[in-house]
């Protein structure tokens, strides 16, 4: 199968177009790491390379682009930021990735950030449920909306259906103005222990 793929779609890094993969070893060197805050992290700087990636995966459907992405977070999350993991699997947290509405989640075929969080679930030896919050509202692609459509468009956009455990990990593949998160956020009981990770944050 992937023999045949790279026949009919040749893997180029998005950085320099070097063929084999979609970011090369040489770009790698080039990605930006953010530091933590408080309990945020956003592993890479949303900007060049990353950006394209996470653009590819999600408007141009190229889910094996996935494997990779989520191997270079997993990789640098160990290599970076080992205590932050240790601390991850001590507490047993569960990775809990953003739903998007069954019908765009059809239309597209498949949720991004749902792959990404199950990769990086098994290669951390963390749990992921992906059943805990569901999305109520079939929300307009964000980033085509103006700064107030966005935030109505949001509103009341998740619904809590199962038990939350004590302490999770909300997932998203990037955070731009962090407004998904916050109202995801709004229907975990008071309690939670909560850490917000994302692939990409551009802030
Ligand atoms: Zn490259």
């Amino acid at each position: 199968m992937g023999v045949v793929l790279d026949i009919i779609f040749p893997r180029c890094c998005v950085g320099c177009k070097k063929t084999g993969s979609y970011i090369c070893q040489k770009c790698i060197g080039q990605i930006k790491i953010n530091q933590i805050q408080k309990n945020r992290l956003g592993v890479f700087k949303y900007d060049g390379i990353i950006r394209d990636v996470i653009k590819l995966i999600k408007f141009e459907l190229v889910t094996d682009a996935s494997q990779q992405l989520a191997d270079l977070t997993v990789n640098t999350l160990k290599y970076e930021f080992p205590n932050l993991v240790k601390f991850w699997q001590t507490k047993k947290m569960t990775i809990v990735p953003i739903p998007l509405h069954w019908r765009r989640e059809n239309w597209r075929g498949f949720n991004q950030s749902e792959i990404l969080a199950k990769i990086i679930g098994k290669k951390l030896k963390l749990k992921v449920n992906c059943d805990l919050i569901i999305r109520t509202k079939r929300g307009k692609i964000q980033s085509l909306l103006s700064k107030k459509e966005k935030e109505t468009n949001l509103k009341d956009a998740f619904k809590q259906v199962l038990k939350i455990p004590k302490n999770i990990i909300v997932f998203d593949d990037v955070l731009t103005t962090g407004k998904t998160i916050g109202e995801f956020i709004k229907v975990i009981p008071k309690g939670t222990n909560i850490f917000v990770l994302t692939i990409a944050s551009a802030r």
